[in-house]
């Protein structure tokens, strides 16, 4: 009796500890039940299955307007610690995800965070001052609870970005994920050392909405030249979820001097 409760159990935390990794790595996203226009837009995902409820019904939904004037406090921090890791591309029908191997992290206000992934939208999903960036990067990590830490960063346009370089020249337009893995690149190339971030909890901005997202959100935006803007809008025209209720959050907008490696 104890020992088949025992494999139930195993089964169980095996089947969680599963949906939380496919969640996060986007595995599980091969089907297009949800979409950004026609049918199945924005505005349905909360009905569209029970799983996503949240993304209607939750009181922290993620994008929302970030403004300049928000609450200024100067002793957060972040140190990213990430390293170069072997190209895989996912893209996986919603956006153009690269996967990262284990071994990079980033350390929110003393609590450490492993990168999982980054992606990318257009236009960005949140907003600066009332506008919209051409793009927006998130860097997605997980804790060992499971809990989610996003740093996302605005990009506009400008100089080319060497690192959007190599992933766009290795980008199939097929959905699927494509291993380049002679080709190396770095996220640490896209912080910088001195930012301004807006900090305020929220959710995914995709399909389920889970919530308690920490959301970390650079000030100062990347450049990327308006031919690599085109290539990517060129695969995803629109993939940006519009500005959710902002329900009276604290946002803060932290200054530090971060230092990474
Ligand atoms: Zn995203």
């Amino acid at each position: 009796m104890d020992r088949i409760k025992f494999i139930y159990w195993i089964l169980v935390g095996l089947l969680l500890s599963f949906s939380t990794m496919s969640l996060v790595l986007g595995a599980s996203e091969t089907n297009h039940s949800w979409s950004y226009e026609g049918a199945n837009n924005p505005e349905r995902w909360g009905e569209i299955s029970i799983e996503y409820e949240t993304c209607s019904r939750g009181l922290f939904q993620s994008p929302i307007a970030l403004a300049s004037s928000n609450l200024i406090r100067d002793n957060g921090n972040i140190e990213t610690h990430y390293q170069a890791t072997p190209l895989v591309i996912n893209n996986n029908g919603h956006t153009i995800q690269v996967n990262y191997q284990p071994g990079s992290y980033a350390m929110i206000n003393g609590e450490k965070y492993e990168l999982k992934q980054f992606h990318f939208h257009t236009p960005s999903e949140h907003t600066l001052n009332g506008q919209k960036s051409e793009m927006e990067l998130h860097l997605v990590h997980q804790n060992e609870q499971g809990n989610i830490a996003v740093i996302g960063l605005f990009i506009k346009e400008g100089k080319p970005n060497p690192t959007l370089a190599t992933i766009w020249e290795n980008l199939s337009p097929r959905e699927g994920i494509q291993e380049a893995k002679e080709q190396r690149i770095d996220a640490s190339h896209f912080i910088d050392n001195h930012v301004t971030y807006f900090h305020y909890q929220g959710s995914l901005t995709t399909p389920p909405c889970s919530e308690n997202v920490n959301w970390n959100v650079i000030q100062e935006p990347l450049e990327a030249s308006r031919q690599q803007i085109e290539q990517f809008m060129n695969l995803y025209p629109m993939n940006a979820r519009p500005i959710q209720e902002h329900n009276d959050r604290v946002v803060e907008l932290i200054m530090i001097n971060h230092s990474h490696k």
